[in-house]
């Protein structure tokens, strides 16, 4: 199939982010991933298909659209739930409970939703459609030294079509970065390399069953992509999401930054990312099950972690 056509599944496009590798940046988020990071501030991002996403405060009751969602579910796995009050006009307004055990994720009810409470996350997008949104911020990538993010979920999930953008960015003159787990077959990855300048590469945990028992996945493969990829010449921002009870403690930090010594000049700069429960009310907007959460790490201790890593050498950042 001729590239421009192929099609990739995307739940999110955010631009001017600064977040995402240097300068202002437009990242395009791929739906679906193979990991199962139980702090995932992005629940929407880890099934491959479109999910139907209900947001209560953008609901304005079932009186106001005199039930158009319940009505448009032929298998109706919508139906009336709690009240909740109007915060401007203290009205009490009638909200819906999605049956997740019988929606099929159809898109119906979400077609007749005006205030967008119900929604399909996940789109299809051509190369050519995602190409042309992006080059939409091309003046801001020239003026700021930026350019376009892949990100995810796990974007090498569907690596025809991340490799296909990548490409089309570069034939712009694009700059290009790759936000990836790493987890995925080196061939793979390695088919990325002739069109990403930059890699935005996860460390989570250094001890593989550690990693197993709580992500779902090993870490060797993910360790050894990093390292072929600093043989390859390519550089990293080593990215740690650091999260209480599992890799915030000094010996896995010290390991983690052991490593990133390892990988030597490829290592541009080691960010280190706070646990935050943000995405908590998002796991509500797609499923009725409760999610765990954890009290964020203190600055002094974020600052212990920083220091760390600073003491192997590294230039550390914490986001
Ligand atoms: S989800 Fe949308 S269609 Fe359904 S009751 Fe709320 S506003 Fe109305
Ligand atoms: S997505 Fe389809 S099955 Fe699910 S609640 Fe909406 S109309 Fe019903």
């Amino acid at each position: 199939m001729d590239e421009k056509n192929l099609v990739g599944r995307i739940y999110d496009i955010q631009g001017f982010s600064v977040q995402d590798g240097p300068g202002i940046r437009t990242t395009a988020f791929l739906k679906g991933c193979p990991l199962r990071c139980p702090w995932c501030h992005s629940p929407e991002s880890q099934a491959f298909y479109p999910q139907l996403s209900w947001v209560s405060m953008r609901c304005q009751g079932t009186a106001l659209c005199e039930s158009r969602c319940i009505k448009a579910c032929a298998k109706g796995a919508i139906e009336p739930a709690e009240q909740r009050e109007d915060a401007k006009t203290g009205e009490m307004l009638q909200m819906i409970h999605v049956k997740r055990d019988i929606c099929d994720n159809c898109g119906d009810c979400a077609r007749v939703c005006y205030p967008k409470a119900l929604y399909l996350c996940g789109e299809d997008y051509t190369v050519e459609k995602l190409a042309q949104r992006l080059l939409q911020d091309k003046k801001f990538y020239a003026r700021s030294g930026g350019g376009v993010t892949i990100s995810g979920g796990e974007a090498l999930s569907q690596a025809d079509f991340t490799v296909a953008i990548l490409k089309r960015m570069k034939a712009e003159g694009i700059h290009t970065a790759l936000d990836t787990t790493g987890f995925a077959p080196w061939e793979t990855l390695a088919r990325t390399l002739p069109w990403t300048d930059l890699y935005l590469y996860d460390l989570k945990h250094m001890d593989s069953e550690k990693h197993k028992q709580v992500i779902g996945v090993p870490n060797e493969t993910i360790l050894d992509n990093a390292r072929k990829l600093a043989a390859a010449g390519k550089k990293l921002q080593v990215r740690i999401p650091v999260i209480p009870m599992f890799n915030n403690d000094v010996e896995n930090i010290r390991a983690t930054a052991q490593f990133c010594r390892e990988l030597g000049e490829a290592v541009t700069v080691v960010q280190l990312l706070p646990y935050h429960n943000l995405g908590v009310a998002k796991y509500l907007r797609i499923s009725d099950k409760p999610v765990a959460e954890a009290t964020p790490p203190s600055d002094a201790q974020m600052q212990k972690l920083k220091a760390v890593m600073e003491e192997a050498g590294l230039n550390v950042t914490i986001h």
